[in-house]
């Protein structure tokens, strides 16, 4: 029999799930039919406080939740808003970038990428020249790639794409809530984000916020049912429901995140406890003599790459198993041409618990042997 330990739960210092707050879990505690009227006040307040964390309200936007992690929400913008005859430009810098690419892959959509290093930002000039050639309806990047936690210059990406006349789609999966930024102000068409991120609730869903104006030239052009933004939307319009199953504890669990999301100043308040997270796990790393991938200038605070030490009583297995036996889990690395771990700096964690997560990480260090 398996059995799920009770007594105390792991600190996640990951990109997702999350650490959560007691609170964001206890409201879980119902049972809400999908019909339900004060569900569906839920799920309206939800897509207005969405609208809020996008600085959006009444901007012409639609915040729009769908089933599934954040993949599907990003499968769901690619496979129905590029029309059939339209060919799309993708920004690849990591593992998430190449992830888009898969999808239209799949999809049967036309596409290109435009890859650079997974340590450096998107070169703008080489992104102006593809879209000015005229080929291309729709570009598609990463903010944050959690690949690295690069964090990739969305607004000025989104000048270029407003010029050319391109729709702008933004995988903002793992900086939304906690990276304050406009929208509009960026000429954002679509973006993705998922609940089990930095708006700090439980896995079950995604969510697009559209500008309804270019989501309503899209009818017909779905490549998928039940990933179907228009419909999704519209069936959210006609009576609150949706059209298939909703993950109801999930959307009452967020419905709380986005209240304590509120009480800790929006995004920008969430931001600053998260830069303070990565300020006090960044210093403390490089005292005990590990090194960071990225460069600081390029670096967000969100999730931080670390090179694997060279040293030969290294091993990531053991490393990652005695940080977890001491109830602390970091993640592997993600970048193609470097050894690397991950530590995230993202939800319901604290300068304290930083602190407690580098006490560990001492502890392992000498247990192993590392002389760094
Ligand atoms: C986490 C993440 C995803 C994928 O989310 P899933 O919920 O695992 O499907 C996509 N893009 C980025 C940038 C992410 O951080």
């Amino acid at each position: 029999m398996v059995s799920v330990p009770s007594w105390k739960d792991k600190a996640l210092y990951t990109p997702g799930p999350l650490t959560t707050s007691r609170t964001v879990k206890q409201a879980m505690l119902r049972d809400f039919g999908s019909r339900d009227f004060a569900f569906i006040e839920v799920v309206k307040d939800i897509r207005r406080r969405l609208l809020d964390a996008g600085e959006v309200a009444g901007a012409g936007y639609d915040a729009i939740p769908m089933q599934g992690s954040g993949t599907f929400s990003i499968e769901a913008v690619l496979g129905s808003t590029v029309r059939p005859d339209g060919k799309a430009l993708i920004v690849v810098n990591g593992a998430y970038g190449k992830r888009m690419a898969r999808i239209c892959r799949v999809l049967r959509i036309d596409h290109e990428t435009i890859e650079c290093p997974e340590n450096s930002v998107p070169n703008l000039d080489a992104i102006r020249a593809k879209l000015d050639t005229g080929a291309f309806t729709d570009l598609a990047v990463v903010h944050c790639e959690t690949t690295t936690g690069i964090i990739n210059p969305i607004r000025e990406i989104g000048a270029i794409a407003r010029v050319a006349g391109a729709q702008y789609f933004v995988d903002a999966m793992s900086s939304f809530g906690a990276v304050p930024f406009n929208l509009a102000d960026c000429g954002i068409d679509y973006l993705v984000s998922s609940a089990n991120k930095c708006i700090e609730g439980v896995p079950g869903f995604g969510f697009v916020i559209a500008r309804r104006a270019a989501l309503d030239t899209t009818e017909g052009w779905a490549r998928s049912l039940s990933l179907d933004l228009l419909d999704q939307v519209r069936g959210l319009e006609k009576d609150g429901q949706f059209r298939f199953t909703p993950p109801t504890h999930a959307l009452l669990a967020f419905h709380q995140a986005l209240v304590e999301l509120e009480a800790e100043g929006g995004p920008a308040g969430r931001g600053a406890r998260y830069r303070k997270n990565h300020e006090t796990l960044v210093a403390g790393m490089r005292a005990l003599g590990f090194r960071e991938y990225l460069p600081p200038e390029l670096q967000g605070y969100i999730i931080t790459s670390f090179l694997y030490p060279d040293d030969p009583n290294w091993s990531f297995e053991t490393f990652y198993r005695l940080l977890n036996e001491r109830d602390f889990v970091i993640y592997p690395g993600k970048v193609s041409n470097a050894d690397c771990f991950r530590i995230g700096t993202i939800g319901r964690l604290f300068e304290q618990d930083m602190r407690a997560l580098l006490a560990a990480l001492r502890e392992v260090v000498v247990e192993m042997g590392l002389r760094l």
